[in-house]
């Protein structure tokens, strides 16, 4: 009888210990990072971040492995529903999902941020044979906004909105997954894609180098309103010569790319990430070219929802809040 019991108690321990994933702490914690399309900067991104962890995994014991994505409201979604720990987001998306606001259906009180990544670009990629020059000059185009779970849609959507020009008003309202757009540009099954990047991406100058592209500027009074409306949003430029053919820099608006995840991190996890990212901050930097302006400063600046009390630990250590 006793013998059977130790047996039951042991099976329930060994169950208990291979059914807990990011909920164990110490040993054998995983932790998967959800990102964006492999040719994006998300995704790059969200290597360098493991590649960091995953280095002193013989301190902390962690294993952190990365998704490749729909995207910000894809990874916000998966995050509340318990099937990623760790997530990029738009902070303009993010906002969304703190506050309930659409596409999101419900408020989620348990996002907690890690901390910001690099500044992204509202960036409308045309082929320069559809001569669009303005963002009015979209109508009656095909113009790609973006799968259902990206930031991507969200953003261009919203923008499309506040400029006055209905989905209506475009020859096609583009579904595409970022890793798709430029094959689609290419074979001319589009006028133009919208993209919410960190530059440089894969992505632009994959179809930069075989098909005559512009970036059209996101500029006008609409767009201004917008910024003025919402805290996340400021005005940015694509910098001219990243891309072949496109040799002046290019004036848009754009949102940070912030780390969230939930208050099911456990906290010693939490701060463990922060500090492999931050605790080698040089190298992070050098992971990605689109990394190489980051700082403390601004990496724990514009964030939507709370920090995460794992990394605010970490952080009131440095000394920096
Ligand atoms: N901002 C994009 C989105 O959320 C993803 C960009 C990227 O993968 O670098 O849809």
């Amino acid at each position: 009888m006793k013998r059977r019991s130790l047996l039951l108690i042991s099976f329930a321990s060994l169950l208990a210990i291979s059914c807990s994933g990011s909920q164990e702490e110490g040993k054998n914690t995983f932790v998967s990072v959800g990102t964006g399309g492999v040719t994006g900067v998300y995704y790059p991104a969200g290597g360098a971040i493991c590649r960091l962890v995953n280095q002193n995994r013989k301190d902390h014991g962690i294993r952190c492995s990365v998704e490749s994505t729909g995207g910000s409201v894809y990874n916000t979604n998966s995050i509340a529903g318990g099937e990623l720990d760790i997530g990029i987001a738009q902070a303009d998306v993010a906002d969304k999902a703190w506050k309930g606001q659409e596409p999101f259906k419900e408020k989620m009180p348990d996002l907690r941020s890690l901390f910001a990544l690099h500044p992204e670009s509202v960036s409308l990629v045309v082929r320069r044979e559809s001569a669009i020059t303005t963002l009015r000059g979209m109508r009656g185009k095909r113009i790609n906004l973006g799968n259902p779970g990206s930031g991507n849609a969200r953003t261009s959507e919203e923008l499309l909105k506040a400029c006055d020009i209905a989905l209506s008003d475009l020859a096609q309202v583009g579904r595409l997954k970022a890793a798709e757009m430029p094959d689609a540009l290419r074979d001319d099954k589009l006028d133009g894609y919208f993209y919410v990047v960190g530059h440089p991406t894969a992505n632009i100058k994959d179809i930069a180098t075989t098909t005559p592209v512009d970036l059209v500027p996101v500029t006008g009074n609409c767009v201004d309103q917008l910024i003025a409306e919402r805290p996340y949003f400021v005005k940015t430029e694509i910098p001219a010569g990243i891309y072949q053919g496109i040799d002046s820099p290019v004036p848009t608006y754009g949102v940070r790319a912030t780390l969230v995840t939930s208050t099911d991190l456990p906290e010693k996890t939490a701060y463990q990430i922060v500090k492999s990212v931050f605790g080698n901050l040089d190298e992070f930097k050098t992971l990605h070219p689109a990394l190489n302006n980051l700082n403390p400063k601004s990496m724990l600046s514009g964030l939507s929802a709370p920090i995460h009390p794992g990394a605010l630990r970490y952080y009131k250590e440095m000394g920096w809040l």
